[in-house]
């Protein structure tokens, strides 16, 4: 086995097996095949890469391609990326092109061009590298035109040209991203240029920052992307100038939003609640939030809104539910992450640990058996047993009985 294709050991059985699908159909037809980005990246870090990025040089039918190495051609974009299904593993094509920038921060055009130009158009060094695949799936020849192996062992990240950033600033989120994912260091040029830079990112589209955002955030290493984003950008371009405190970011890093479901939501409740609540507005204008971040952002103005009424002494457990039930629920567990010793804290903890849960056991349909009318009754009495629970003035489904035979017969 060559020395290049040690680098297999680092691919599992099925994209072993999807290269060498792959190679089949180059050898009969007249394209070339290479591994690129983050896949070769990985290699190279000695990790297994989570998926297969393919760059094809030449032309080919789209299906008779899927249809060549036996899988099921999924989707097609205008930037001449593809997507095949091999067996449930989804795995990313795209033709070699070129890009030119018509105008900072838009998007580029994009045309046809060989596998050079295709490596020459990315964002850094590190995915720059491409590996060829010959014979039999056979790792034939590793391909590296700006030095990024050198630059992954020296772990570092580092622009392919000056421009970079002023072409597409979104690239300045990805470099910081890396930075916190591969703990890679920003290369000294690359530095220089970026603070230079910083301003680019007053100019990206909406769409694009909140995307870049969301990616992020995704990321488990999303403190370490911030932090080093804090410490590189004084004026907090991203933020519109909100200054945020380095120890709110760490608080992305505790266990409990590591390992929730919804890591992404709750890293982004804590960087709501850790902003000036008047920058709230310009920050829903600068970006182009999804639903549920809105909800967050709301959730965020509620809090704020209530913790005037907390400190209200005759607040009982129901009226606490009832200001808690409508805030999002990522807002309050990211507020019991940040949050020092405080009131709210300790309401929070209740209404999440005890009243969030205490739901009556009686039905509607137990209450019609229980004697009471159809209608809108039913609701009625259904919420005051509930309020009853809250307060603590009933605990049992035998004390709930009683309490609607009690309204019953006050009714009567
Ligand atoms: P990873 O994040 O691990 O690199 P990925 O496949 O999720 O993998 P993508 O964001 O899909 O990464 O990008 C794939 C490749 O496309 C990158 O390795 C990079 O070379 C290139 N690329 C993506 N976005 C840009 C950009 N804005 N400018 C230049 N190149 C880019």
């Amino acid at each position: 086995m060559s020395q290049l294709n040690l680098f297999k050991k680092k691919l599992s059985g099925s994209h072993l097996n999807i290269i060498v699908s792959v190679e089949s159909a180059v050898k009969i037809s007249d394209i070339s095949v290479y591994l690129v980005g983050g896949t070769v990246r990985d290699i190279l870090l000695d990790r297994s890469p989570s998926d297969l990025d393919f760059l094809i040089e030449g032309n080919i039918d789209l299906q008779y391609f899927a249809n060549l190495i036996g899988g099921t051609l999924l989707q097609e974009s205008r930037f001449g990326t593809f997507k095949i299904d091999f067996n449930g593993e989804i795995v990313d094509f795209a033709f070699s092109r070129q890009e030119i920038y018509p105008s900072p921060g838009q998007l580029p055009v994009v045309k046809k061009g060989t596998f050079k130009e295709d490596l020459y158009r990315r964002d850094f060094t590190i995915n720059s590298i491409a590996i060829a695949i010959g014979e039999d799936g056979e790792f034939s020849k590793i391909i590296d035109p700006f030095g990024g192996q050198n630059d992954v062992l020296e772990k570092r990240i580092k622009v392919l040209h000056d421009k970079s950033f002023q072409d597409d600033p979104t690239r300045i989120l990805r470099l910081f991203r890396y930075s916190g994912r591969l703990c890679f260091d920003i290369e000294n040029s690359t530095r220089n240029i970026l603070i230079r830079d910083l301003h680019m990112l007053d100019v990206i589209s909406s769409d694009r920052l909140t995307n870049e955002l969301y990616l992020i955030l995704n990321e488990e290493s999303a403190s370490r992307a911030f932090i080093q984003y804090a410490n590189h950008d004084d004026k907090m371009h991203l933020f519109d100038g909100a200054k945020i405190e380095l120890s709110n970011f760490l608080k992305m890093d505790h266990q409990e939003v590591q390992s929730s479901k919804f890591s992404q939501e709750l890293k982004f409740s804590i960087l709501a609640l850790s902003i000036p609540i008047e920058m709230l507005d310009t920050w829903v204008k600068k970006f182009n939030f999804n639903s549920d971040f809105l909800q967050i952002l709301d959730g965020v103005f509620e809090i704020n809104n209530i913790r005037g009424d907390l400190l209200k002494t005759n607040m009982n457990n129901s009226d606490l539910f009832a200001l808690m039930n409508k805030i999002n629920e990522n807002v309050l567990r990211a507020c019991l992450i940040i949050e020092e010793f405080s009131d709210l804290k300790e309401f929070i903890f209740l209404y999440l640990n005890k009243l969030k849960n205490l739901s009556v056991q009686l039905s509607g349909k137990d209450l019609i058996k229980l004697g009471i009318t159809e209608g809108p009754k039913i609701g009625q009495i259904l919420h005051e047993l509930h309020v009853a629970k809250l307060n603590e003035m009933i605990f049992s489904l035998d004390d709930e009985k009683e309490f609607v035979q009690k309204i019953n017969k006050n009714n009567s």
